[in-house]
């Protein structure tokens, strides 16, 4: 079956076309899937009853039915496991700030990248999320909660730079003025440091946040957590963030987990702060979650404190990531499959 969620409007347009059926049909189905979000074509009621046999013998709308749901009785943040029609899982969180409710999605089953301390990869990778599975999660979760979510990170399970294809064609659905119409700048998307994939995206010059998983001052530390390291090493990487920056005037956020006694000393701190010297950026310090199958810990709290001055005495903005549903394993890196203890509120 093919997804009518994943397709542009031209392509809508090619198809009603296919199917006999005038043009302005295409525009109709795309309102219908994108504004009232509908999830059966039965739902269509303004399309003609050919077309939407036509489009049902031929065509589904990707969906995500809700397995689970667990509710943070410290924040309300969410944690959705969702199964897709092929039966796999995969996970989003939403989180309500004080400017409104955010989504973490995932952008494929798995993922393929090991860095040692995620979760994500423990299963290994299965597959890549259509763009309509992608935008099925923000649809979903938005019902299900009876909200507008306003804001969208990409930093759930999966690599999105390693679905770049699928990823760009969510982000040019879920910005379009004719269906959710989310502001490109309410986007944030990471990446492991995928580099061909950075400037890829550079050369689209969204207005999106690039945020960078860098976890390591040194070659020798990210080598050995973060295997995508010794293909891209750091000064390529961050040469591409500078190229990156140059082409689109966009501030480049680095996140940076800290682990005890891996990569969270001074000397650690004072090697970052001269990496990043002179670049547009922001320094986000996320105090590591702890996953069941990887033994480390996380920073002390006075740790981090030492870190985040030592960037700030060298003119890097640094802020600490506050840490939401501690309760439901709903933090960067716990996502995955079928997992997470909590308390289930449904
Ligand atoms: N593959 C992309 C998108 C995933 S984003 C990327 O790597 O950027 C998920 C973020 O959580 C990444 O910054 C990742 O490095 C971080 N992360 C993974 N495991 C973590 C853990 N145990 N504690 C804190 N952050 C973690």
């Amino acid at each position: 079956m093919n997804d009518l969620l994943s397709l542009s409007l031209p392509e809508l347009e090619a198809l009603a076309c296919d199917f006999g059926a005038p043009r302005f049909a295409a525009n109709q189905l795309f309102l219908w899937l994108h504004q009232k979000r509908v999830t059966s074509i039965d739902e269509m009621t303004n399309l003609s009853k050919a077309l939407r046999e036509k489009l049902k013998n031929n065509y589904d709308i990707s969906s995500c039915a809700i397995a689970k749901k667990l509710v943070s009785v410290y924040d309300n943040t969410v944690k959705y496991l969702f199964e897709l029609s092929d039966g796999e899982r995969i996970e989003s969180v939403v989180m309500q700030y004080k400017y409104g409710y955010s989504i973490c999605v995932s952008s494929q089953v798995g993922c393929k990248m090991g860095c040692r301390f995620c979760a994500s990869g423990i299963a290994g990778f299965v597959r890549n999320l259509l763009p309509g599975e992608i935008l099925a999660q923000i649809y979903t979760a938005s019902r299900d909660l009876d909200v507008r979510i306003s804001h969208v990170v990409m930093m759930g399970v999966g690599e999105p730079l390693d679905n770049f294809d699928n990823v760009r064609r969510f982000l040019s659905l879920i910005s379009d003025e004719n269906g959710y119409h989310l502001s490109m700048r309410n986007i944030s998307l990471s990446t492991c440091g995928v580099v061909p994939g950075i400037y890829r995206l550079m050369e689209e010059r969204l207005q999106l946040t690039l945020s960078i998983s860098l976890h390591a001052p040194n070659d020798e530390i990210r080598s050995k957590t973060m295997p995508v390291n010794q293909r891209w090493p750091i000064d390529t990487l961050l040469q591409a963030c500078k190229d990156y920056t140059a082409c689109t005037g966009r501030r480049i956020s680095f996140e940076y987990a800290l682990i005890s006694g891996v990569n969270d000393s001074d000397k650690n701190a004072a090697e970052l702060a001269n990496r990043l010297h002179g670049m547009l950026c922001h320094v986000n310090l996320i105090p590591v979650n702890s996953v069941k199958e990887r033994d480390f810990t996380r920073s002390s709290p006075q740790r981090i404190r030492s870190f985040q001055q030592i960037l700030e005495r060298s003119h890097i903005n640094t802020t600490v990531r506050r840490t939401l549903g501690a309760d439901i394993n709903a933090s960067c890196g716990q996502l995955r499959r079928g997992e997470g203890p909590g308390s289930d509120q449904i």
